[in-house]
């Protein structure tokens, strides 16, 4: 009898701590991937990153990147064409009209709060860096479950919302700046360029926006793998919030915002250990399929993103 009741009590003892360990504690995925890295670059056309058929605007990319990850040459925005909404559609995986002033706060649930959520883990873990201080918003949603929780950390614009854009070359020297010293996991990036000349009816310096921001994603990668935290274990995507009107609609690069196949179609660059290397991707994709591969990759559940996991990058 006392021998019985001593093997039940271990026995119970230990499936509790079992149940608690699977609640509370990081459950292994089966991918190498422990920490992801989306830079989304504003604002350009596809006919100036990878539909260029010179690449002259994206060097590193067609040459450095692309032999090591993964391009999509049928990629898009499919909801609203401007800045708060492309980024959140990458972020919550869902459409939605939204303020692009910084006033309003997504829908939904983010991939920042859901895997701070499913992993218990310190807001310092994740992190939304960038150059236009309004995508702060995208650090907290309004869905009465989630608003106000486990957000990620910020660090937008010139000091926060409301405080206005800062140069991208703050925003990098600051990414480098976070990356070394709180080791996040889960970090989103904005730079504002091309978008900015753009809407200054600047070619030159929209051509040049593209040709720094394609400087700065191959740099980041260059410290993914040689930092000790980051290399072997890192899944950067590389993509846009919207393009630009093409040439006859409207304006043409200088302004987007509609339908037209320049707001809609996109660039997206994906690299990581658990990728394939050097594929030029046909399949169709679109932003929400983001957050969807991002939740599949570091074993979360996004129960209302309406994406789909890029399984066709999958090793
Ligand atoms: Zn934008
Ligand atoms: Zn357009």
């Amino acid at each position: 009898m006392r021998i019985n009741f001593h093997h039940n009590t271990i026995y119970f003892i230990f499936t509790i701590l079992v149940l608690s360990s699977c609640k509370n504690e990081l459950i292994p995925s089966g991918y190498k991937t422990k920490n992801i890295i989306v830079v989304v670059i504003d604002g350009p056309r596809y006919s100036e990153t990878w539909g260029d058929p010179t690449h002259q605007y994206i060097p590193r990319l067609a040459n450095q990147l692309l032999p090591v990850g993964n391009i999509y040459s049928n990629f898009y925005n499919n909801g609203p064409t401007y800045t708060n909404a492309g980024h959140t559609a990458i972020t919550t995986g869902n459409y939605q009209e939204i303020n692009n002033s910084g006033n309003e706060l997504p829908q939904n649930p983010s991939i920042f709060q859901h895997w701070i959520q499913t992993f218990s883990k310190d807001t310092l873990a994740a992190w939304v860096i960038a150059s236009k201080d309004k995508l702060e918003i995208l650090s907290d949603c309004l869905d009465v479950e989630w608003n106000g929780k486990h957000g990620p950390s910020t660090n937008c614009g010139v000091n926060g919302n409301g405080t206005g854009y800062r140069n991208d070359s703050i925003t990098y020297d600051t990414i480098i700046d976070i990356l070394s010293t709180h080791h996040p996991q889960l970090v989103l990036i904005n730079f504002r360029e091309p978008d900015s000349s753009g809407h200054g009816n600047n070619w030159p310096g929209y051509t040049q926006g593209i040709q720094d921001t394609d400087q700065y994603a191959f740099q980041l990668w260059q410290f993914i793998e040689n930092d000790s935290f980051y290399k072997g274990s890192t899944t950067l995507f590389v993509t846009n919030d919207h393009g630009r009107h093409l040439d006859g609609v409207a304006d043409g690069f200088v302004s987007h915002g509609d339908s037209c196949d320049g707001c809609r179609h996109i660039n997206l660059y994906a690299f990581g250990p658990d990728f394939k290397e050097g594929q030029i991707i046909d399949i169709p994709r679109e932003q929400i399929d983001i957050p969807a591969t991002i939740a599949e990759l570091l074993n979360f559940k996004m129960p209302k993103g309406k994406g789909e996991i890029m399984q066709e990058l999958f090793k």
